[in-house]
């Protein structure tokens, strides 16, 4: 599934440049520093993929990366960066609306949450804007090997009841450590069931 090159096919910085809808694509979202360059690199096996959107807070644009023959993987925007100004936040609000509006050929936003700090606010705006637009996501807890077993066991089912409600909300709950590998092959796992859908 992720042999072969991955091409960085298209950067989307503002509206109206986003990629013609071909293939299907599966994105990745999160706060800046969640931990998302680290996972989608163990996912993928390269570590200079998502370096390109690293900068937190500064760059604001959506990357697009053919991965193999199957899919194209969307890394959104890191959001929540304290110093970012009011007008950044605005922009990448209506970024990733466009994105998603009409997005047929979105599989799924896998929405990244650090498990020391569940849920925030910002994130579950995020989820509020992508039940709206009915598209598919599903949460990914990262850096699973900062908590206690018993402090995990809380996070998750307080994931789980915030989660109940919310239309397109995908059930299940990953825990994903890119340190340890954690859940990093069942996420791939979870990437190939969709892809046969
Ligand atoms: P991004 O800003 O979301 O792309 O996050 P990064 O992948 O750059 O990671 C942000 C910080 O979290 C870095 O200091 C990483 O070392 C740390 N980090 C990333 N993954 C893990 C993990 O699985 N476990 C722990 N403990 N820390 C992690």
């Amino acid at each position: 599934l992720f042999a072969g090159a991955a091409d960085f096919t298209w950067a989307a910085p503002e509206l109206g440049a986003l990629p013609p809808m071909e293939g299907v694509e599966i994105a990745f979202a999160g706060r800046s520093n969640v931990g998302k360059s680290s996972l989608v690199n163990a996912l993928t096996g390269r570590n200079t993929l998502a370096r390109t959107s690293h900068t937190p807070g500064r760059t604001q644009q959506l990357n697009f990366f053919r991965i193999g023959e199957r899919f194209t993987l969307v890394d959104m925007p890191g959001y929540g960066y304290a110093q970012v100004e009011k007008a950044k936040v605005e922009a990448w609000t209506r970024l990733i609306h466009a994105y998603l509006k009409g997005r047929s050929n979105l599989a799924r936003v896998y929405v990244l949450i650090d498990s020391r700090h569940g849920l925030k606010e910002i994130d579950t705006a995020l989820l509020d804007g992508l039940d709206k637009a009915a598209v598919s996501y599903q949460l990914v807890l990262t850096k699973g090997d900062a908590l206690k077993k018993s402090e995990m066991e809380k996070r998750i089912a307080g994931i789980h009841a915030a989660l109940a409600k919310r239309p397109a909300a995908y059930p299940e709950v990953l825990l994903t450590s890119s340190r340890d590998d954690l859940g990093v092959p069942e996420l791939r796992a979870s990437i190939a069931r969709l892809l046969q859908e």
